[in-house]
């Protein structure tokens, strides 16, 4: 997968190197090339914003050097090929892991990090229109950031590891939380009973001591339901919890 960043900080996504990620990266499953917004501008002071028509505070992201970003990322890749294209935005569409999953499946994403009070307009029509780019904004949460450039390190991190070769035991993919709606459920290693700074002595579940793998797999089964019914009961109707399961929990 090929994924491109334009940035006015393409050192926020150093992290990128990192881990397995950066592994990644080395291994060439992953081409990821970092842009700097400024270098599509073209007066002495390299200016990316100005003031916002209508007025309001803060300052808006200016048409011109976005399109020139987007047409270099355009025209760097093969002929006829096409990024899809990503503008992380409060306002966007959720993050969700059903959409780190359809994005994996993309061969080429292109984010588009905006800062100050956002990106003009305008830019988003060019890119559909004239460019013909597929473009969504994807939000991270709901709450507000300074710059698309932590959601990008989120997204890619979520879309990466799931493209084959990049974690290496693909099974741990399935059991994470969110795969079928469900929270995973709590994990325990050794020592199997462990005593604290403070000398208060905590045991791992005897099920999990048990060696009995049905006995296991319905525990884990109910700490997933519960650990969901208490932390986020707005997932347990769209979960592959059975409706049985759910009256349990009063829902
Ligand atoms: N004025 C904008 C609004 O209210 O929608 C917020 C702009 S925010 C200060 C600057 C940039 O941070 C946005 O253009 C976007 O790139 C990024 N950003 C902020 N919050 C985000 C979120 N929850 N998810 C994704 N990106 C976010």
């Amino acid at each position: 997968m090929r994924i491109d960043v334009v940035s006015i900080f393409p050192e926020y996504l150093a992290p990128l190197d990192l881990s397995l990620i950066g592994k990644a990266r080395r291994d060439g499953l992953l081409d990821v090339r970092v842009h700097q917004l400024r270098d599509f501008t073209h007066d002495r002071h390299q200016t990316v914003d100005d003031t916002p028509y209508g007025g309001g505070a803060g300052m808006v992201m200016k048409p011109q050097p976005w399109a020139e970003a987007l047409d270099a990322v355009v025209a760097s890749g093969d002929a006829g090929a096409r990024p899809r294209v990503i503008v992380p935005g409060p306002g966007g569409m959720p993050f969700t892991q059903a959409l780190a999953r359809e994005l994996a499946e993309e061969p080429w994403l292109a984010f588009a990090c905006g800062r100050y009070e956002g990106i003009d307009e305008r830019v988003y029509g060019y890119a559909a229109d004239d460019l013909g780019l597929r473009v969504d904004v994807v939000s991270l949460g709901d709450y507000v950031l300074n710059g698309g450039e932590v959601a990008v390190l989120a997204i890619t991190e979520a879309v990466a590891r799931l493209l084959p070769g990049v974690i290496g035991n693909a099974e741990s993919l399935v059991e994470e939380s969110h795969e079928d709606g469900l929270l995973e459920y709590p994990v325990f290693t050794k020592p199997a009973s462990w005593t604290s700074p403070t000398g208060t002595t905590r045991d791992v579940p005897p099920v999990l001591l048990s060696g009995d793998h049905g006995a296991i797999a319905r525990w884990r089964h109910q700490q997933r339901l519960e650990r969901t019914a208490a932390r986020r009961p707005d997932l347990l109707h769209s979960s592959q919890a059975a409706d049985g399961e759910l009256a349990a929990y009063d829902l």
